[in-house]
């Protein structure tokens, strides 16, 4: 399936275009520039106090520095939905749209299988230098790639991170009796056991618990997460169709993250 996405890849349609504009249109977060009352209640009641003191000095016309996360993941939504559209059609992919206000560096990172034979940036409608992506087999958590993305993701102040599995997975076939279990075995073997209690699927598990065991792991992140300049969602790729199929717990897509 990998060779029919990538053979329909590049430079094509702008399909949803103007949905997606429209949608920014109506959710363009304020900017200092054109001060309301919508915007001076989301002002920092410290940075107002300073601003006041040294009026002259303030800044007036300070971007917002920050893509809020909920803008960047209705942006990837809608570029995932164009994407799909455009592959069930048999066009070509369309070209990103143009990026949303606040975005800085990466519009989002994302943590994906390391056999999914696809771009993933194509597929969320960004450029490629728009997302830091990861491979890892599963794809699981390690230190390494922990300390990758918390490093990026705060520095960069990435409002998306994406956990990015796919149930056609090979790492997650059954091993053979007579193999010795390796490292990717035993990380699939706790993952089943789960999906076993929880009743569900082993690729929506796997997906999950990498989320949880980032967050776990990571104060850091636990935290960007608090404020909300952070969110992160586990998604399992229909390598198909070329479709995200959300994973997140319905709160967490919510316009006020519930303090976990
Ligand atoms: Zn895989």
């Amino acid at each position: 399936m990998g060779t029919e996405l990538r053979s329909r890849r590049a430079v094509g349609l702008l399909v949803g275009g103007l949905c997606l504009t429209h949608a920014f249109a109506q959710h363009a977060p304020h900017t200092p520039a054109a001060p309301s009352a919508a915007s001076t209640s989301h002002q920092d009641p410290k940075s107002a106090a300073e601003q006041k003191r040294g009026a002259s000095t303030a800044p007036t016309h300070a971007p917002n520095p920050t893509l809020p996360p909920l803008l960047a993941f209705q942006h990837i939504q809608n570029g995932n939905a164009a994407a799909v559209q455009a592959l069930a059609h048999r066009h070509d992919l369309p070209r990103p749209l143009p990026r949303p206000a606040g975005a800085g560096r990466y519009l989002c990172a994302v943590l994906v299988c390391c056999d999914v034979d696809v771009s993933m940036h194509e597929l969320l409608g960004l450029r490629r230098e728009d997302v830091f992506v990861v491979s890892a087999p599963g794809p699981f958590a390690t230190a390494e790639t922990l300390a990758a993305l918390e490093r990026t993701l705060l520095a960069e102040r990435v409002p998306l991170l994406l956990v990015v599995g796919h149930a056609d997975c090979r790492w997650l076939q059954p091993r053979k009796p007579d193999t010795v279990a390796d490292a990717i075995d035993r990380r699939v073997d706790t993952a089943r056991e789960q999906a076993a209690r929880n009743q569900q699927p082993l690729p929506k598990t796997i997906v999950q618990l990498q989320r949880e065991l980032l967050l776990a792991s990571s104060e850091a992140l636990q935290q960007a997460v608090r404020e909300d300049t952070l969110r992160v969602f586990p998604a399992e790729l229909d390598t198909r169709r070329g479709a995200l199929l959300w994973h997140h717990q319905r709160a967490d897509a919510m316009p006020l993250a519930p303090v976990k």
